[in-house]
């Protein structure tokens, strides 16, 4: 479900520059305001959720893309902190182990998305299968070329048996991924996080460019669209996906259920 009035959406059936987004800007806003805002957004998306599991009738699946440090985990955190964690089911997508290769790219995926009344958020996802195995040429060409229409097939699928794909791809700076990569390996409890492969894949920071530029334009949809999340601060890009998540669950048809037949007459409890 798309809102053609966000400036971060990228509109179906264009061409997504990433060089045209600024992943470092404040959007005319303020820090103190814009973290009230968030306060305000997460109570309303408390309340969203809890009548999603209560009418059972939509799921909301949030996939995050993005370069290394962009904040996939951070937005996970912040997501997951307005919810209840009770109807939320994150999961991760690392390499493929054997048994998932021996298996269509869409396989673990499916088995992942988030039954009715759930929240699912993917930190990383099938994407990857067009990301990371395009540009460190995991399969052939002819092998990924024909994943984007399998992807937009795949997630109408999901779309029309109820399912709210939203997709945010966290855009920052090669120069702010630089200071993250530092703080990781100057920061003896983020040492952990630091991967030398990190530097590999920002090595190819244009290849992997390109490469979000062309899932961006051929897989957003009206039923499973993108937005371009600017990163480089963390409480813009919060505040950005707490908007899109409070506009897009609060325009799904849902209403409370109603008291029980039986429970009819009963007025006070006994
Ligand atoms: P992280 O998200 O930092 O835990 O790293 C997960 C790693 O798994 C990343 O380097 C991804 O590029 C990699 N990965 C995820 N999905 C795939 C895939 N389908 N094929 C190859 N590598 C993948
Ligand atoms: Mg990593």
């Amino acid at each position: 479900m798309s809102h053609p009035d966000s400036p971060f959406l990228v509109r179906p059936g264009t061409r997504a520059v990433l060089a045209d987004f600024d992943p470092h800007g404040k959007y005319g806003l303020k820090k103190k305001e814009g973290k009230a805002e968030v306060k305000e957004l997460n109570k309303e998306l408390n309340k969203l959720q809890e009548l999603l599991y209560a009418t059972r009738k939509y799921s909301l699946l949030v996939v995050l893309q993005g370069m290394d440090t962009s904040g996939k985990d951070g937005v996970i955190k912040h997501v997951v902190e307005a919810f209840n964690p009770q109807g939320v089911c994150v999961t991760g997508f690392k390499v493929p182990t054997e048994e998932e290769l021996d298996h269509d790219f869409l396989w673990r995926v499916h088995k992942a998305t988030p039954r009715k009344g759930i929240v699912g958020v993917f930190n990383r996802s099938h994407y990857e299968d067009v990301l990371v195995v395009r540009v460190a040429n995991l399969a052939p060409e002819a092998v990924w070329r024909r994943r984007y229409e399998a992807i937009n097939a795949f997630e109408r699928t999901l779309a029309e048996s109820g399912t709210v794909v939203l997709k945010f791809y966290l855009h920052i700076s090669k120069e702010r991924q630089r200071e993250r990569l530092q703080d990781r390996l100057d920061d003896p409890t983020e040492h952990w996080k630091f991967k030398v492969g990190d530097l590999d894949a920002r090595a190819q920071w244009d290849a992997y460019t390109a490469a979000y530029e062309d899932a961006l334009s051929f897989c957003s949809t009206p039923y499973a669209p993108w937005y371009i999340i600017p990163a480089d601060r963390k409480w813009v890009r919060n505040l950005f996906i707490s908007r899109i998540l409070q506009d897009t669950l609060s325009s799904l048809d849902m209403a409370w259920p109603p008291l029980e037949e039986e429970a009819h007459g009963i007025e006070t409890i006994p």
